[in-house]
């Protein structure tokens, strides 16, 4: 699953370093493998909660009459950290691992469901592989990658997740080994391999692939969800924004727009 495009339009939208790119470019390669099954309508988002500098790191996808909406936000879009040793972002540290990766997801039927796991490292790819051993007893090998080129961007972004067919576990664990051992999946990513080659490149046995289309970001905030969600305030909230403020603002977390409301605006919620 290549998600270059997006992960690129996340970093400008929250003008992020290089850090918060990179996670948020694992988050959402995270939240396309988890929602690449799934055929009906549906939302589904990845949350990453760690204790770490970037505050909240969430990746949200919406599918509904065959168009798709992604969309990511993190708390904190300018942290920045020493590399580690290897030369690597310090993800798993600017994530922080106190805390739990969490996928909710609403069915098409608008049933809700949620589980959570505890974070293993706050690099992504090894707490998703976690959620998937825990929650569904699938062993997988999963691997996240973010390349941010020395211009400070992302160049290149995707994911890849194995899983086990019964009786093939010790399969996945040589599988993971390879992955590991691999060079860089981004850089790989990069230098123009599919996500395919690389994929065979790692699997004994030869594999049927299903291409899916790209995903793109877009936001599916509005002045009216936003105006709803004023509407929803308790009522001292509304008569102080009112009278101390003369209006309000209303900034998403996920693309940054920013609603403005005047006064007369906010009384009419008050009468409505
Ligand atoms: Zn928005």
């Amino acid at each position: 699953m290549v998600t270059t495009e997006s992960a690129r339009a996340a970093q400008r939208v929250h003008r992020a370093g290089p850090l918060a790119a990179a996670a948020m470019g694992r988050a959402l390669a995270a939240a396309a493998l988890l929602a690449a099954d799934v055929k009906e309508a549906f939302r589904l988002e990845v949350r990453l909660q760690g204790g770490g500098p970037l505050g909240l790191v969430a990746a949200e996808i919406r599918q509904a009459e065959g168009e798709q909406w992604l969309r990511v936000r993190v708390d904190h879009p300018e942290v920045d950290l020493p590399l580690r040793p290897d030369g690597k972002l310090a993800v798993g540290q600017a994530i922080g691992r106190n805390g739990e990766l969490v996928v909710w997801y609403e069915d098409a039927g608008g049933v809700r469901y949620q589980s959570q796991v505890p974070l293993v490292s706050g690099e992504i790819g090894e707490d998703l592989a976690h959620y998937y051993w825990q929650s569904v007893q699938v062993p997988s090998a999963v691997a996240l990658g973010v390349l941010v080129g020395p211009s400070g961007l992302v160049a290149a972004s995707g994911g890849v997740v194995v899983q086990a067919l019964p009786g093939s576990e010790g399969e996945v664990e040589a599988v993971s080994a390879r992955f590991a051992r691999l060079a860089a999946l981004s850089q790989r990513l990069n230098d123009g391999e599919s996500p395919e080659d690389l994929i065979r490149s790692v699997l004994p046995e030869p594999i049927a692939w299903s291409p899916r289309e790209p995903l793109r970001f877009r936001c599916q905030c509005s002045r009216r969800r936003s105006l709803s969600l004023l509407k929803g305030l308790p009522p001292e909230e509304l008569t102080a924004l009112i009278e101390e403020q003369h209006g309000a603002e209303v900034v998403c977390h996920y693309c940054r727009r920013r609603y403005r409301f005047t006064e007369a605006e906010l009384r009419q919620l008050q009468s409505g």
